[in-house]
Parts: C-alpha cells; sequence; structure tokens
C-alpha cells in the first residue's frame, strides 16, 4: 500500500498525515524532519470520513480523523474512549450518538493528552460526559504544552475540557461488562492510559500502539522506547488467542500484530541505544539510516524511517540526561 492509497482508507491520523507522499515528493526538504507536516494536518483532517464498526454486544470502534475511538452502550449510558480531534469534534460526537442508540453520554475516557486523541473534550463535556484521564495527562491538558520534534505548541485546554476524575487504576462496572483502567510508565507519554473491556476480550491501547506504522513516541511528554517496550509487554500478557486490540491508530489488530511492533521496537532500541552510548548526535544516528531494512513495513505511516529514527533518539538522549 503506497501513501496515497493509505490516506484514501481512512486510518486516522496516520492516514490522513499520508497525504504528506505527495507533500515530500512535490518539497524538496529533509524527510527526517516531521516539523512541516504539523501545520498541514488541520486542512487534512476535515477531508477525513468518519466510520464507525460494529464489534458486538454494544462495543463499536470509531475511525477517521485522529485517534481511535472505541464506544461502549452500557447501562448507565455511553463510555467513550477518546474524542478525536478538536476541528471534527462535533461529527464525531454525532458519530458516537448514532451508535450510542440515543443514550446519554456518561463519560469519556482519556488514553493521554495528545490533541488528536484528547482534542474533542471540551464537546463531549458539554455533552455531558464526565472526563476520566491519570494525572499526568490532566496535567499536561491543562498548561500549555511544547512538542520539541514537532515545534508544536499546544495552549491549556479550557476547564471544562479537563478530567474530573484522575487516577491510575480503575475499574468501571457497566452491567455484565468490567472495565478496567491502567497507567503505565512512561511510554508514549508520561500519562498513558490501558483500557481493557474484559468482558468483550477488547484492549483499547492508545498510542502505546500504532497498527503497522512507526509510532509516534513523545520525548517532550517523557515517552522513550524503552517504555513503548515494556507497555506492548505489559499489554500482551493481558491478551489470550481471541483478544481484539483497538490501536491508537491503525485498523483493529491482534496480539500478534502487536508483537511484532513490538519486536520492531526492540530492534530499533537495540540499534540506537549503542550509537547514544558511542556519542554520536541525532543527525549522525539518522544519516546512518539504522531502520532502513524495516522501513518498507513500517514507514508508510505518519513517520518516515528517518523521522522515526530522530523521535526515538531524542527520547533515549533525554531519558539518558534525566539520569534514568
Ligand atoms: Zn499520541
Amino acid at each position: 500500500m503506497n501513501r496515497r492509497e493509505w490516506m484514501q482508507s481512512g486510518l486516522g491520523l496516520a492516514g490522513a498525515a499520508l497525504v504528506t507522499g505527495r507533500i515530500w515528493a512535490d518539497e524538496p526538504t529533509d524527510d527526517s524532519d516531521p516539523a512541516p507536516l504539523i501545520a498541514k494536518i488541520g486542512p487534512m483532517m476535515e477531508k477525513i470520513p468518519i466510520e464507525a464498526a460494529d464489534l458486538g454486544n454494544g462495543l463499536h470502534l470509531i475511525q477517521g480523523p485522529g485517534g481511535n475511538i472505541a464506544v461502549f452502550n452500557g447501562p448507565d449510558g455511553l463510555t467513550v474512549v477518546d474524542s478525536g480531534v478538536p476541528m471534527r469534534a462535533k461529527d464525531i460526537l454525532d458519530a458516537v450518538k448514532k451508535v450510542g442508540g440515543g443514550k446519554p453520554l456518561a463519560r469519556l475516557i482519556n488514553t493521554h493528552w495528545h490533541f488528536d486523541h484528547a482534542g474533542g473534550n471540551e464537546v463531549f463535556a458539554q455533552a455531558g460526559a464526565t472526563i476520566i484521564a491519570t494525572a499526568n495527562t490532566r496535567k499536561r491538558l491543562s498548561t500549555e504544552q511544547y512538542t520539541e520534534v514537532f515545534k508544536m505548541k499546544s495552549p491549556p485546554a479550557p476547564a471544562i475540557a479537563l478530567p474530573v476524575l484522575t487516577g491510575e487504576v480503575f475499574q468501571l462496572h457497566l452491567g455484565n461488562e468490567e472495565v478496567h483502567l491502567a497507567s503505565v510508565p512512561p511510554a508514549h507519554t508520561d500519562g498513558d492510559l490501558i483500557v481493557h473491556f474484559k468482558g468483550q476480550d477488547v484492549i483499547h491501547t492508545g498510542d502505546l500502539f500504532s497498527h503497522g506504522i512507526y509510532p509516534n513516541i513523545d520525548a517532550s511528554s517523557d515517552g522513550w522506547i524503552g517504555g513503548m517496550i515494556a507497555a506492548a509487554d505489559r499489554i500482551l500478557k493481558h491478551t489470550g488467542p481471541k483478544t481484539r486490540i483497538i490501536p491508537g491508530h491503525g485498523p483493529l489488530a491482534t496480539p500478534s500484530d502487536l508483537a511484532a511492533a513490538r519486536k520492531m521496537l526492540q530492534t530499533v532500541y537495540d540499534r540506537l541505544a549503542p550509537m547514544l552510548d558511542a556519542g554520536k548526535t541525532t543527525e549522525q544516528a539518522i544519516a546512518a539510516k539504522p531502520t532502513a531494512d524495516l522501513d518498507a513495513a513500517w514507514g508508510k505511516g505518519f513517520f518516515t524511517g528517518g523521522m522515526f529514527t530522530r523521535v526515538v533518539y531524542e527520547g533515549l538522549k533525554r531519558r539518558r540526561a534525566g539520569g534514568k
């Protein structure tokens, strides 16, 4: 699948950003630098269709612009995991209501603070949702954030968009369904939450897993690749042969899809850590093309191999500078 085809298949942020295949082709630029893509995401998001899939027993998956969204229709109303991008919040809320069969919006869980997962918080809260997240997600949403690799400032969210209930472990008892929420040590950010619908055997991973593409790892939010590997191991421990996994981005996945992503992360980690030990700069690490043999399989999403190398290396550097 080339970048344009992927884009057309409507796979969310990863898919949307694949228009960038054309951007790179049209404009000679550094294809290891993701920052120029960010300004182009907004207009792209407007055009991505929103699609809903029925996962059975009251659970739906909504995909399109931004991260993947789960909607569970329970006895006290709808429980939604992630709220998508701000510029499409109303459309996404409409899609949620449509699969929700007229039930009120009870609660919204944020897997983390990024704009493509928590960007609809304001609209969802106005519609009645109580927002649940980790303490670090609330902290980052409530203060200005600067994402270094994207050169992107995120202003503080308005008060109504902030999580009302914060914690690291929750169990929701929704009729016959039990939903277990658990935070992990810093991985994609420092506030990631795994959401496990136990009865359905469905796990929403947030951006701890992007299916079939290089994931973002947000060093500016204390994310790092070692944490991503540990988080993948932890999620895999909770899976069985029939578990379905909703990744942060990309199509519905199986545990073996997640295991393949974990293996790729380990390979990249094992190649980049010695470069850092040897004192190489980020530019030297990128120039060595450490992901060359992986790019055909993983480099068709938002990040090229060069960008992913940059993101991982910056995270490793920051982690080491922090004495960890
Ligand atoms: Zn994210």
